[in-house]
């Protein structure tokens, strides 16, 4: 798959202590090849590759990350500008009701997208109204009438004789008697671009004046689906984009290159056939997933917020000369609490699954570390640089003092014994063995 590609490009490319031309150019080559075998068309790849070349080149390197990782970030970040950036949602100001108009060709999803945002509406305390305009096939009304039946939505009347233009004006006189204020219009669809429906369309436009026209595409017709996009949108000048099937697309091709090449948002996918398989589309996400990095960038920038590398340096130092005390173990459990749960750290970086699983018996849930760090404040400094002093009453002072018991203590001091002799051996494995849990 894509993602397994571009993860072996950037094992390669993170391997790198330092980062030469030579094995950015080499890697780009290979990122190259991966986004054109996922369908994703020609000239994006050729942009997305020589702007990624521009900026690895010509930036200085961020102090916490390697060279490599910050390729990969380069990578994602484009590939979030690729996909449209910031998240765009639904734009239903003006008229009341508002109407959203879906099309695209037969198959593509759209009574089922229709549905969908029935859903996405009501939990957005919308009162949508699914009006049924393929009046082509009998079967297509019936399915939104089934659908709208099994969400609880309402939908319109509609009939085989009626024209798809009238079905629009009446849903929305319709929808203000029954005080509903999003009009959901499923549109017919051909197997290929139709001169006569592409008119139908451009007078229903014209005649409800939808605030959004949304193009719903089968993400795993590729390119295809991003051809059609065009036209439909030269004609319609469309508002967004749905992509369905998504799911099944490992690709990623067509999300990929829709953006750029039709100007326009993606605004939702589909993941799946039920009518809760719908989800706003946040290119940050969808660019991590792609790249199957998991939220590798997010946690490379939470850490680059929580972890100061003036601090560590002399966290480090100390490590070296064993004078780690309960002080600086009350630091780090703090920040390990800013990065979440070092469970939930865990999960963010991609294939520490299994050692998540490993590490089962070190994990330390928050009621733990509160508790832990309750201790440390009853504490006198003296105590915390020098644990060894904790004698039978001062463990019973800091238990009564921190609402625990003694037992609790020890157990806090056995760990904390364990935690330095663990250290020191990750010392002795080098100075960068600190800074791991950051690194991919
Ligand atoms: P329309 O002709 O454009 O109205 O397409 P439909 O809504 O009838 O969908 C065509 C087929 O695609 C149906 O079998 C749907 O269940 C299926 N479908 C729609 N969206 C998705 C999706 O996001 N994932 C999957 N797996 N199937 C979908
Ligand atoms: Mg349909």
């Amino acid at each position: 798959s894509l993602a397994d590609r571009l993860q072996s490009v950037f094992k390669k490319i993170r391997g790198h202590g330092r980062l030469d031309e030579k094995s950015v150019q080499e890697g780009l080559r290979e990122v190259r090849l991966a986004l054109l075998e996922a369908d994703v068309n020609f000239k994006v790849v050729k942009d997305f590759v020589d702007r990624v070349r521009d900026r690895a080149m010509g930036q200085d390197v961020l102090g916490s990350l390697t060279p490599g990782q910050q390729v990969v970030k380069i990578v994602h970040d484009e590939m979030v500008e690729l996909l449209g950036g910031e998240h765009l949602g639904l734009q239903l100001q003006g008229k009341t009701p508002a109407i959203i108009m879906l099309v695209g060709l037969q198959g593509s999803g759209k009574t089922t997208t229709a549905a969908k945002l029935a859903l996405h509406l009501r939990r957005m305390k919308r009162s949508p109204y699914l009006v049924p305009a393929d009046v082509y096939r009998p079967a297509a009304i019936d399915q939104l009438h089934t659908l709208a039946g099994q969400l609880g939505v309402p939908a319109f009347a509609s009939t085989p004789e009626m024209k798809p233009v009238d079905i629009c004006m009446q849903a929305r006189e319709e929808a203000v008697r029954k005080g509903l204020d999003v009009l959901l219009v499923d549109t017919a669809g051909r197997l290929h671009i139709d001169e006569l429906l592409m008119e139908e369309l451009v007078a229903i436009k014209a005649a409800a004046g939808p605030q959004e026209i949304l193009f719903v595409a089968d993400a795993m017709t590729g390119q295809d689906a991003v051809n059609v996009a065009v036209k439909f949108d030269e004609l319609l000048d469309l508002t967004g984009i749905v992509l369905t099937k998504m799911e099944g697309d490992a690709r990623g091709g067509a999300a990929l290159s829709i953006k750029s090449v039709t100007g326009k948002p993606i605004k939702f996918v589909g993941m799946g056939e039920k009518v809760s398989d719908l989800e706003v589309f946040h290119p940050d996400r969808v660019a991590s997933r792609i790249l199957g990095m998991g939220d590798i960038l997010s946690l490379i920038e939470k850490a680059q917020g929580s972890i100061d590398q003036a601090e560590a340096e002399e966290l480090q130092k100390k490590m070296q000369k064993a004078e780690f005390n309960l002080d600086d173990f009350r630091t780090q459990m703090r920040r390990l609490r800013k990065l979440g749960s070092l469970e939930g750290m865990l999960k963010l970086i991609p294939g520490m699954g299994d050692l998540r699983k490993q590490m089962g018996e070190m994990k330390m849930p928050e009621k733990e570390m509160s508790r832990m760090e309750a201790i440390i404040n009853s504490m006198t400094p003296a105590e915390r640089k020098s644990p060894k002093l904790m004698n039978a009453s001062r463990k019973m002072r800091v238990a009564k003092g921190s609402g625990v018991k003694v037992q609790d203590v020890n157990v806090l001091l056995r760990n904390f014994e364990q935690m330095q002799k663990m250290m020191k051996k990750v010392m002795t494995a080098g100075p960068g063995a600190l800074k791991a849990p950051t690194s991919p």
